[in-house]
């Protein structure tokens, strides 16, 4: 039993997933191949996550509702995405070949999860490293299949709008831009594809990926803008290992538009990720005013960050 519980002072929903303290901290992994994984010599595939917090047809709520304390159903699924038969990896050490598989299976999960009509928004993310969490050391990332957009998209996509109403393009676009006239905080380009530490960064090594072409989600997204994306994608990630000399714990984030029926073609198609790492070697928490007030201390000048990873190389 899980379901959706409304926050009315912070306006957002909280799942419940009790079922989700049963998974399992496994000995043998599930995701290599002969079992439920990737068979050898495939690419990256989609399997139904066994502890989803979300299902289609969702459970009966554990609680009943009222309009001052709502309750949703959990409906919507989770997937986890399985990058490649071998365990011993990474994505950043994956060849170009099965990065462009991963984009590929990104592309059509969520073309596939838009068609129906329960899904509202398609959230892709990868975890990794223990620091964040990780059950499952297999290569994977995770789809989260949501009946809602989730709150700091819909955020983004208000400010978008509202930068556009108010005159200007799309705010992504006149980032992009400004990244690249002043240079400091660029990380590498590939093509017509940018990485940059934002000059708002929450984290000290925060990392977007952006197209400078103003596109909504992958779908849009023209084969050798995919293919460069693969490339700056495990340029970047190898950075992070080789700065840390270690394996760098982070979290990414796919950001594309919501799949809820809407126009939103004003929004443009970008990856979040957020290291855990305050320095080369000690682990950043979130605390007092992270948590309790949604202010993030960084402890460093996204500037100098910047620098030390375009310094660093790639493998
Ligand atoms: N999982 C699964 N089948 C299994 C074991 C685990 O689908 O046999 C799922 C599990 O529910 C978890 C995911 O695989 O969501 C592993 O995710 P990850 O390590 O990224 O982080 P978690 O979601 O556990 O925090
Ligand atoms: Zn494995
Ligand atoms: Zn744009
Ligand atoms: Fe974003």
């Amino acid at each position: 039993m899980s379901e959706l519980r409304w926050n009315p002072l912070l306006r957002e929903w909280i799942i419940t997933a009790v079922h989700r303290q049963d998974r399992p901290v496994l000995q043998d992994c599930p995701f290599c191949a002969g079992t439920e994984g990737v068979p050898e010599g495939v690419g990256a595939v989609a399997v139904p996550n066994r502890y989803p917090a979300l299902t289609h047809p969702p459970p009966r709520p554990y609680i009943g509702g009222s309009s001052s304390q709502q309750v949703e159903p959990s409906d919507g699924s989770c997937e986890v995405l399985v990058y490649t038969s071998s365990h011993d990896t990474a994505l950043a050490y994956l060849p170009l070949e099965s990065v462009q598989d991963i984009i590929r299976l990104w592309r059509e999960r969520f073309l596939d999860l838009e068609r129906r009509p329960h899904v509202k928004y398609v959230l892709i993310f990868e975890n990794r490293g223990k620091d964040v969490g990780v059950t499952l050391s297999h290569p994977h990332g995770q789809l989260y299949a949501f009946p809602f957009t989730p709150p700091l998209m819909r955020m983004e996509l208000e400010s978008l709008l509202v930068h556009s109403h108010s005159g200007g393009t799309c705010l992504l676009c006149e980032m992009v831009e400004l990244e690249l006239a002043e240079g400091g905080r660029v990380i590498a380009t590939e093509g017509s594809l940018l990485a940059y530490v934002p000059f708002w960064a929450r984290w000290p090594y925060e990392v977007q990926i952006v197209p400078e072409r103003h596109l909504s989600a992958l779908d849009e997204m023209k084969e050798d803008e995919s293919l460069a994306l693969a490339s700056l994608l495990r340029r970047v990630l190898q950075k992070y290992d080789n700065l840390v000399d270690d394996e760098m714990p982070y979290v990414m984030v796919l950001h594309q538009r919501p799949v809820d029926g809407g126009k939103y073609s004003y929004y443009h198609f970008h990856i979040e990720i957020y290291p855990m790492r305050r320095s080369r070697t000690e682990l950043k928490y979130l605390a007092g005013c992270e948590l309790g007030a949604g202010v993030f201390l960084n402890d460093s000048h996204p500037e100098e960050r910047a620098d030390e990873l375009r310094r660093v190389a790639p493998d």
